[in-house]
């Protein structure tokens, strides 16, 4: 695409995938306009601290900041905050904003990240029950938490994945009394092995949070203020709360695409170079579904991913081939233990476990590696960050140790890098 039309770049989402794709647009040399667009009142900032320093008072604003709008600047990419994209007329190329005007593009970015999904359930809308996704809903939530532990109310968090187990253990390291309701038999069962479900549940036991699983909610219960008050099961039975943390999960922000045509399932449908159906078109992070070389979509919703997808859009804006290729890896806080996980275990069919994972929680530190067909294909670690780097190489590398090499902690698993 040339930088020489004067329309220039316009990015919807100025979040991680949309500063990293402005960024990398620049860096790759691109000398036209940048417009950064973003529908928050705030300029770019991390999300992950949200759920856990942020949302427990041990962060300043500062540190929460991604960049400072004066650093953008800097690069000549214009930021503008408050601004809500209404529509994509592809036809005449241009974005129509929610106040009325129309901004043309040569290249557009969409960037727009992901929205709770909500328990369609009635007191699901009454005060003192949140999702969490921006600052404001981290804001709101801390504000609650700091009424509930005056006021001895419990905290109830629908869903255990990385939401509510990371709120959990942040209100449980304030005293707060915590119980996590989750649907499925096991905590984060879509992304972790049974034996670190269980050492998870294992984790928040120990630190008092109560845990219900195959949890079937029937209603929040309000007050005459409609407030929450308690949330009641099928079964009959009622947990009183003064709060109520909703994490059951995202759906892409594909709404702007569908209504332009744009090919989207489940999120906006890329390659591996952020390309959408319309060659004018990128779209980076949580937004998308990646097209993967057999024909599936995946759906990655993490820090990592936003910023590949961003390397990758910008490229494909600039005429060049920069094909996601990277171990996808995560990370999550709970208590004093840090998972950090390397490569997608989905459809694993043999375990090994590394190091110490029993007895002495405090002094847990191990990894568990996933096979599949015999081929490793992802590693949880748990404190053992030696582990996650040198799984990362390991899975870039297209290397295997066997199950027994990874058991042995007297095997450098260095060595097959060598
Ligand atoms: P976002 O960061 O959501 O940015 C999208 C932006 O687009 C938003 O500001 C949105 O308001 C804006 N937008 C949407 N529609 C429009 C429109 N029409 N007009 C203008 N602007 C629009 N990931 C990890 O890897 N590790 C973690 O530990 C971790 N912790 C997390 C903790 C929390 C509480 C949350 C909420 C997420 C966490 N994540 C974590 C996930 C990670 O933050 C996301 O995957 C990442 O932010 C996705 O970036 P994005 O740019 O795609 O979307
Ligand atoms: P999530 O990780 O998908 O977990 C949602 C959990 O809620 C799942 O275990 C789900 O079970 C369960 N659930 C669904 N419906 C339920 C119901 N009605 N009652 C009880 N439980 C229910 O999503 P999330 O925790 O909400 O996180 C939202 C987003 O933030 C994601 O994009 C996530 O990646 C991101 N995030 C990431 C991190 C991190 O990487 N450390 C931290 C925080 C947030 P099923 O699986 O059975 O549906």
């Amino acid at each position: 695409m040339s930088d020489s039309i004067q329309a220039g770049i316009v990015i919807i989402g100025a979040g991680q995938a949309g500063v990293q794709t402005a960024e990398s647009l620049r860096a790759g040399g691109y000398a036209g306009s940048i417009t950064l667009l973003g529908d928050e009142p705030h300029g770019p900032y991390h999300r992950p601290p949200l759920s856990k320093a942020w949302l427990a008072g041990e962060m300043d604003g500062a540190q929460l900041v991604m960049r400072a709008p004066e650093m953008l600047a800097r690069k000549q990419i214009e930021l503008r905050t408050e601004v809500k994209v209404a529509s994509i007329d592809r036809a005449a190329q241009q974005v129509l904003l929610a106040d009325g005007s129309a901004l043309p593009y040569s290249g557009l970015v969409l960037a727009t990240g992901s929205t709770p999904r909500s328990l369609p359930l009635p007191g699901g809308n009454a005060a003192g029950v949140h999702a969490l996704r921006s600052r404001e809903d981290a804001d709101a939530i801390a504000q609650r938490l700091a009424l509930c532990l005056q006021q001895q109310r419990p905290v109830v968090v629908i869903g255990g994945g990385f939401i509510g187990l990371e709120v959990a253990a942040t209100a449980r390291k304030k005293g707060q009394d915590v119980t996590v309701l989750e649907a499925a038999p096991r905590l984060l069962g879509r992304v972790l092995a049974p034996a670190l479900s269980d050492w998870y549940a294992e984790l928040h036991r120990s630190h008092g949070v109560k845990l219900v699983f195959d949890a079937r909610i029937e209603a929040l219960e309000t007050d005459s203020d409609h407030a929450v008050s308690g949330v009641r099961l099928v079964d009959g039975s009622l947990l009183p709360a003064g709060l109520v943390v909703v994490g059951i999960g995202v759906h892409a922000n594909d709404g702007l695409a569908q209504a332009a045509g744009l090919e989207c399932e489940r999120g906006i449908v890329v390659d591996a170079c952020g390309r959408s159906s319309d060659p004018a078109i990128v779209a980076a992070g949580d937004c998308t579904a990646r097209r993967l070389a057999d024909g599936s979509l995946i759906r990655l919703e993490s820090v990592q991913n936003a910023t590949e997808q961003g390397k990758s859009a910008a490229a494909a804006l600039l005429g060049q081939e920069r094909p996601f290729t990277a171990t996808p890896w995560f990370w999550s806080d709970q208590y004093d233990k840090k998972l950090q996980m390397a490569g997608l275990s989905g459809g694993a069919e043999a375990w090994a476990i590394r190091g110490n994972m029993g007895g002495d929680m405090a002094g847990a530190s191990f990894s568990i590696y996933h096979f599949r067909a015999g081929k490793l294909i992802a590693v949880d670690s748990v404190n053992a960050a030696k582990d996650h780097l040198q799984a990362r190489k390991l899975l870039d590398a297209g290397l295997s140790p066997s199950p027994e090499q990874a058991a042995d902690l007297g095997f450098d698993l260095g060595s097959l890098l060598k």
